[in-house]
């Protein structure tokens, strides 16, 4: 069941996400809910704090450099960015917790996420191009980042004006 969206400038989003240790069957149905989200918002990827929850979890579906589509859910992932190999792209981003805004974002072009399933069983998801990029934004979201945050203040402010949301966020000065 798809779930409303959580905006910048809601605490859970600002906030670091607490570690999966129960792979039951509430962790299976918050990941089917999150693939109901991200579908019902258009998304190619989200994470758990964008439906409220403060879990690090995330889902994605969304192309490789290739061009081939990949979708999946990883729990408790940690992010690996394999320095030599993995050429910086600037390419837009977007997230649906800043609806209808976009800008331009640096991030290196390769990505490695190690993580669990949802029954607990070790997982490595490697991603290049839009996947990639979704791998560390997505792993950002859980640490309490939003791509607007990597962005300079004044240019944060004006896209967070244009999309009628406030600069304010919880433990930062606007
Ligand atoms: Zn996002």
């Amino acid at each position: 069941m798809a779930r409303p969206i959580t905006s910048y400038g809601q605490g859970v989003l600002h906030r670091p996400c607490t570690p999966v240790t129960s792979f039951d069957a509430m962790l299976a149905a918050l990941v089917e809910d999150m693939f109901a989200s991200m579908y019902a918002a258009q998304g190619v990827g989200l994470a758990a704090n964008q439906i409220g929850v403060g879990l690090r979890v995330f889902v994605y579906d969304c192309p490789d450099a290739s061009g081939g589509r990949r979708s999946g859910h990883v729990v408790n992932p940690v992010l690996r960015i394999p320095a030599a190999l993995a050429a910086p792209e600037t390419e837009l981003e977007g997230c649906l917790s800043v609806p209808g805004q976009h800008a331009e974002v640096t991030r290196p072009g390769l990505a490695t996420v190690t993580g669990a399933d949802v029954r607990g069983r070790a997982i490595t998801v490697t991603g290049t191009g839009t996947l990639a990029r979704c791998l560390q934004h997505e792993s950002d979201h859980l640490d309490g980042i939003v791509y607007l945050d990597r962005l300079p203040a004044a240019e944060r402010a004006a896209i967070l004006t244009e999309a009628g949301l406030s600069a304010e966020r919880p433990g930062r000065p606007a």
